[in-house]
């Protein structure tokens, strides 16, 4: 089965054991709690679209390895329209779920390995690239949800992988059998991974000599034993344990981050794809890196678009809608959210194609994109408190709305202009309030910084890219210091 549905989706999730820790409690069924199902909803719309026939072209592709129709979020880019089509695509999606929908990083993590591990191969003789398109098959064959697992806990990080007086603060191999090995260590806020049927480990980082057993990539189902999920919590995450859905704001949708834990985890020979290779940590990381700050210029200005609708029906809901500076206001953040999309598109056409036959966006642009996605959503989030107004933190909760007592008071003071109701106006405010600093923020500010990499680390890329020399030499060249351009003979 090639394309699973949502619902497909949802019941495979129940059939893995995973071990899942919240509030300091086991979750034996983690599917239906109410804090972690809108995790899951976001990714199942991962799913339902690839069967939405206007969005077929988008949302599914043909496999270069099995001739099968499969869902995008499994495929390889083999081409820049490919990329372009992901970013689309993420951009459709964050304005369905208005969240993080957390398959992404999978998708990312999947080229990236596949052409790393094709290069490792042609230096080493290794046989990796053999053994990720045989996992690779299955994950698409299945339609799995795949979980990049990259950044390491680091501990002290002044330090080295190897150097660290705790062995255990990046994941490495504790023991190399006849049959596999063996890994310990921690992924920290690893975005949907108990969503996951898979994980795709990575080093978060370049190896050097000595960090051997830290260069590890491998792929695990998410239910292995050893593998243990800490839930992380969100900004007024007991709102949806309340009753009533509209103090939780984005009440269908939401992101997820967990703790991983690897407590001596096996993984078979036919699973690893870098074993001890430091030489070729560094590639790994540099592509995923690309492929998750290109990702940016997509789901962020969808998650934007839903930010700026909401914002301007607040404006109408009041009636100021026509004031000057409030035209101007949702005219800037339009603009902020159209240059975040510019910029993945943009690193998307200039794709190159890998030894391995799959296409990287261009590195340069692809971290632009995501220096900007530092700072824009932190503007649009300023801009829609600014007009959704100070109620927008103050005000009651549903029960009050609801209640026979003072309800009648709730409905006459938070009414709207004309005829909206102050239900309309409290549900549009709570929905801001999710996306600005409450339930589905992190998506939106928090992880807009340090998702896919911390804003240094943009500036390093930015630095190595840009060609100094050459931007030197033109000027020399105008100011009269080098030859000037000959025009005529
Ligand atoms: Fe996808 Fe964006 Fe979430 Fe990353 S942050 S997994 S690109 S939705
Ligand atoms: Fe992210």
């Amino acid at each position: 089965m090639a394309l699973k549905t949502a619902q497909q989706y949802i019941d495979s999730l129940r059939k893995l054991k995973s071990d899942v820790w919240l509030f300091g409690e086991r979750i034996d069924n983690f599917v239906d709690h109410p804090i972690v199902r809108p995790s899951i909803n976001a990714i199942a719309l991962s799913y339902k679209v690839a069967h939405e026939p206007e969005y077929e072209d988008l949302a599914t592709t043909t496999s270069t390895l099995t001739g099968e129709k499969i869902n995008r979020f499994t495929s390889l880019f083999m081409s820049t329209d490919d990329l372009v089509k992901k970013v689309k695509l993420q951009r459709l999606l964050g304005q369905r779920t208005g969240c993080c929908f957390q398959r992404c990083v999978g998708m990312d993590a999947i080229n990236a390995v596949f052409s790393t591990t094709y290069e490792t191969d042609e230096k080493h003789k290794t046989e990796y690239h053999a053994r990720f398109k045989e996992w690779l098959k299955y994950i698409q064959q299945n339609d799995l949800c795949v979980q990049g697992a990259m950044t390491d806990v680091k501990g002290d990080r002044a330090l080295r992988p190897s150097q660290q007086p705790d062995p255990d603060m990046f994941v490495h191999i504790v023991e190399r059998r006849k049959d596999g090995i063996v890994i310990r260590g921690a992924k920290a806020h690893q975005t949907g991974s108990v969503n996951s049927h898979e994980m795709l480990i990575m080093p978060t980082l370049t190896m050097r000599e000595g960090d051997e057993d830290y260069s590890v990539c491998c792929a695990l189902p998410s239910d292995s034993k050893g593998v243990h999920f800490i839930y992380g919590r969100q900004s007024c995450d007991k709102r949806k344990l309340e009753k009533g859905d509209i103090d939780v704001g984005n009440y269908q949708f939401g992101g997820q981050e967990a703790l991983t834990v690897l407590d001596d985890v096996f993984v078979p020979w036919k699973r690893v794809f870098m074993c001890g290779e430091t030489d070729f940590s560094g590639m790994v990381v540099e592509r995923f890196a690309s492929y998750h700050r290109q990702s940016y210029g997509g789901c962020k200005p969808g998650i934007g678009d839903v930010l700026v609708g909401a914002t301007a029906a607040m404006t109408d809901y009041n009636n100021v809608a026509k004031a000057g500076h409030v035209r101007d206001k949702i005219a800037e953040m339009n603009h902020l959210i159209e240059t975040l999309h510019a910029c993945g598109l943009a690193a998307s056409t200039q794709g190159t194609k890998t030894k391995a036959g799959n296409y990287q966006p261009d590195i340069l642009l692809a971290n632009v994109c995501k220096m900007n996605v530092t700072r824009y959503p932190y503007e649009l989030c300023r801009l829609a408190e600014d007009l959704a107004g100070g109620a927008l933190v103050t005000i009651p909760s549903e029960c009050d709305l609801r209640s026979p007592e003072v309800g009648k008071y709730v409905q006459k003071y938070f009414k709207g202009a004309g005829s909206v109701s102050a239900e309309e106006r409290l549900r549009m405010l709570s929905l801001i309030n999710s996306m600005t600093f409450g339930l589905t923020a992190p998506s939106y500010r928090t992880e807009s910084m340090h998702g896919a990499g911390s804003p240094q680390a943009q500036k390093v890329m930015i630095e190595r890219q840009s060609n100094m020399e050459q931007k030197k030499k033109l000027a020399r060249k105008l100011a009269g210091i080098e030859e000037r351009e000959k025009l005529t003979d």
